[in-house]
């Protein structure tokens, strides 16, 4: 199904702005976070960007909501008893999804801390995310490691009233159920669908609604190192979604100048949660996958135009290989699949989704050399 056009046209405070599902209806009349006023519209920003700044930012609420989830049983599947243990191999995953990222923008662009993350770890840039190329559709594959014919979410806006929480198990459940802690950052409300209760011990979205229209990377952020600073256990598992490429592609276009900015402030993002990481587990001792849920061309995406289906796929960190070489096809369940790989946990038989495991040092050369 098409996604409506973006129709910006009087977007003025107090107006309301119109756009496919990424883009909600919502009034331009909140203040930006502190935080982010002061990355969004510093006085060197150039015009064109602060008027993209001014349009984003009065989307932004000022605060969200948040909410440990509840003791609601989550059927996970039993696990496989019966095939060998695996070896643990990092004891701090961290998924960062950057929606609509195009793999193409990270060189052309020149985002830094990507690329950084690219030259000290291995990466692919022709990972593959499925159809619907679009936002719940996509991140629901990342984190469940299953098809859209298999979770069944093919909608892209928050229907949770309707439809409830995702029914198959997510990467978050099956972690959790492992004693592991679970933590996830979304920054769009149609995510609600992935926070089934008891899968994670901490998250954090938009309520929704006109009071808490969409947040932007610096408040994100500012969310995940106020957690990492303060939570009395470290989180084993833990996700976070920037928006602000996709923002941009839908307003401006994808590959615009706008974009360009937008893919630049994210990067400074992913900067700031490796900082936080660090500082909380300690230098190399945490695995970052950093990825996307879909790219984009023109004003939209959704197809099975490679340019909206292509997605980065980089790795970095413990038990990273550096400049190692990744299959020829990586897909964006291989994201959960590698996730609960790298915890030692045993995917469910019926994922799609496999370790990325010619990315990460051999787990048979790590023991013979403790030997
Ligand atoms: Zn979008």
């Amino acid at each position: 199904m098409p996604l409506a056009v973006v129709k910006i046209g009087g977007a003025l405070p107090g107006h309301v702005i119109t756009g496919p599902n990424c883009m909600p209806e919502k009034p331009m009349s909140r203040l930006l976070p502190a935080r982010a006023r002061r990355t969004f519209l510093a006085p060197t920003a150039k015009p064109a960007f602060a008027t993209y700044a001014l349009v984003v930012a009065t989307l932004v609420a000022t605060a969200g909501a948040g909410a440990d989830t509840t003791d609601v049983h989550y059927d996970v599947p039993a696990a496989a008893a019966t095939l060998p243990a695996l070896q643990q191999r990092s004891e701090h995953v961290v998924i960062i999804s950057i929606d609509g990222l195009r793999p193409d923008a990270i060189d052309k662009f020149g985002a830094k801390t990507l690329q950084r993350l690219m030259r000290e770890g291995t990466f692919t840039l022709k990972a593959q995310t499925i159809l619907p190329s679009k936002t719940l559709p996509s991140h629901t594959s990342m984190l469940t490691g299953v098809d859209a014919d298999q979770h069944g979410i093919t909608w892209n806006t928050d229907e949770v009233d309707s439809h409830g929480h995702v029914d198959v198990p997510t990467v978050f459940g099956l972690a959790k159920a492992q004693g592991f802690h679970t933590a996830a950052f979304f920054s769009k409300t149609k995510f609600h669908h992935l926070e089934a209760p008891n899968t994670i011990d901490y998250v954090r979205s938009p309520k929704g609604g006109m009071r808490d229209p969409m947040w932007l990377a610096p408040y994100t952020v500012s969310l995940v190192d106020d957690y990492l600073k303060k939570s009395a256990r470290s989180p084993n598992l833990m996700f976070v979604h920037i928006g602000e490429p996709d923002f941009a592609g839908h307003l401006y276009g994808w590959m615009s100048g706008m974009y360009r900015k937008a893919v630049v402030e994210a990067d400074a993002a992913v900067a700031e949660l490796l900082h936080d990481a660090t500082t909380r587990f300690g230098a190399g001792n945490f695995t970052v996958i950093v990825t996307a849920d879909h790219g984009g061309h023109g004003r939209n995406h959704g197809s099975s135009d490679p340019r909206d289906t292509t997605i980065p796929w980089i790795t970095w960190g413990k038990g990273v290989q550096a400049g190692a070489t990744l299959p020829a096809t990586v897909k964006t369940m291989d994201t959960a699949a590698t996730a609960l790989w790298l915890l030692g946990i045993h995917a469910p038989a019926e994922w799609v989704g496999h370790p990325v495991a010619s990315a990460f040092t051999s787990g048979i050369s790590v023991a013979a050399v403790r030997h």
